[in-house]
């Protein structure tokens, strides 16, 4: 089993249901058990800033799934969701994410692994803290509690815990 930690985000048709929804399905991936989900976040938007605040959280799985067979359980999650894809980075009714995938690293056409903007944005790293506080970053294994203060702290003053228990 590998340990995978999953990013959830969602700004429309309800958000946080959206996500709390999301988080009760991770359970029906074959081969994979849900270990910690994390609070619910409000955070705002990166890229276009004409569009509604994100509710995000972070999923910790064990899974028997390769990368890829993951992406495509995450994917029917999503579509399930009725996401439409519009502009890059615009509003989404379900995103899901593979931020890591125990110490994997790859870089194909349709997975990267490590997420690469896991580090920058608050909405992935504050959540994680919450749910593994001792977790290093894989490949360098660097301390996560250590890469905080390099967070832009205009996103860290917008984001909130809207909700404890998913
Ligand atoms: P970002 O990746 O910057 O958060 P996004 O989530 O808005 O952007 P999407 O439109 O959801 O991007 O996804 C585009 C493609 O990214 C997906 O079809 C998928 O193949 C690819 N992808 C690459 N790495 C990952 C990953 N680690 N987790 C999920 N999808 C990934
Ligand atoms: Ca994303
Ligand atoms: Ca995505």
């Amino acid at each position: 089993m590998t340990e995978a930690i999953i990013g959830l985000g969602s700004n429309l048709e309800h958000p946080e249901e959206q996500v709390r929804t999301a988080c009760r399905e991770l359970c029906g991936i074959p081969g994979t058990v849900p270990v910690r989900i994390s609070s619910l976040y409000s955070s705002v938007p990166v890229g276009p800033q004409d569009q509604p605040d994100f509710v995000n959280a972070v999923a910790l799985l064990r899974t028997e799934l390769t990368p890829e067979l993951l992406l495509d359980a995450l994917q029917d999650i999503e579509n399930r969701h009725r996401r439409v894809r519009m502009r890059h980075w615009g509003p989404r009714t379900l995103d899901l994410d593979i931020l890591f995938f125990g110490s994997t690293v790859m870089d194909t056409a349709r997975l990267r692994i490590p997420h690469p903007e896991f580090r920058n944005r608050v909405f992935t790293v504050i959540p994680l803290l919450e749910i593994l506080p001792d977790f290093r970053i894989p490949p360098e294994n660097i301390p996560l509690r250590d890469i905080v203060g390099s967070l832009p702290s205009r996103d860290l003053e917008a984001l909130s815990i809207i909700r404890k228990n998913p």
